[in-house]
């Protein structure tokens, strides 16, 4: 085991690493950025943040990874391309093909079931898509959003305009867990998704949404402007936070089991 400590000659504060630059680039950094990926991993444990963005520590390759980016890929190219409307259920599975990544799976076996479940899931997910009435505005989207000090941006997998007039913002998961609305009031990352869409649409209020493609099923939660400032200064709380950080206190709980850096860590739960 290989212990990696905060080294005090190298200490970085997190809006070091939020920013754009890389070391070697020689371009002027622009200002620090958080997505929601980077904020959920900070505030699920610190130290394991300051692995993965300070010292930019490679990450294995996880199949849950893998499967949830096909799955996204398959998704993407369906609806760009005009949904259920325009095209038979065979051409999105012939997408879970095309985009399909291997990494991270032990053995072509385990690939191949997955493979099947995400056949599956598609298909199931085609059945839903044909009775749904909303228009697909974008999907994957990256939009950014300039707040004081640092610039908050995601990619939202796909906005929809409901038959109610409604803009909602859809993030899929192809794990098995489906949120409950109380879980969703506190999720950061719906909560970012809905902001960035109601700023670029200069709408709200917006209904984010989580699609759990493994039960086909969502859970959504509407904000509207006081709401929604609300998550931007809670954001902005988080941000402040982070960028002051020179200790990055590690956080062990049962999510270390998932840590790529657990070798590295004293703190590890195991
Ligand atoms: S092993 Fe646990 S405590 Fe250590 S960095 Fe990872 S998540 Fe944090």
């Amino acid at each position: 085991m290989r212990w990696l400590p905060i080294a005090p000659a190298a200490r970085r504060t997190g809006t070091d690493v939020a920013s754009n630059s890389r070391p070697g680039d020689r371009r002027k950094p622009g200002p620090p950025r958080l997505s929601p990926t980077r904020l959920n991993c900070y505030l699920e444990c610190p130290r394991q943040y300051y692995f993965g963005y300070v010292r930019r520590l490679p990450r294995r390759a996880r199949s849950y990874f893998s499967f949830g980016t096909s799955l996204h890929a398959a998704l993407q190219d369906f609806h760009e391309q005009g949904g259920a409307e325009t095209q038979p259920v065979e051409t999105l599975l012939e997408n879970l093909q095309t985009s399909w990544v291997d990494a991270g799976y032990q053995t072509p076996q385990e690939a191949a079931v997955r493979f099947d479940l995400g056949q599956e899931l598609l298909t199931a997910y085609y059945q839903a898509a044909e009775e749904r009435q909303a228009e697909t505005l974008f999907v994957e989207k990256m939009l950014s959003l300039p707040l004081e000090g640092f610039v908050l941006s995601g990619r939202v997998d796909r906005v929809d305009r409901r038959p109610d007039g409604l803009l909602e913002v859809i993030d899929y998961k192809s794990g098995g867990y489906l949120p409950s609305v109380d879980e969703l009031e506190n999720d950061t990352a719906i909560g970012i998704y809905q902001l960035l869409v109601a700023r670029k649409m200069e709408e709200t209020p917006i209904i984010g949404a989580i699609y759990n493609l493994r039960a086909n099923q969502s859970v959504s939660i509407v904000r509207d402007e006081s709401q929604l400032k609300q998550v931007e200064s809670r954001v902005q709380s988080h941000f402040q936070v982070l960028s002051r950080d020179t200790t990055f206190t590690p956080l062990p709980g049962p999510h270390c089991r998932y840590c790529d850096y657990a070798s590295y860590c004293p703190a590890a739960e195991r």
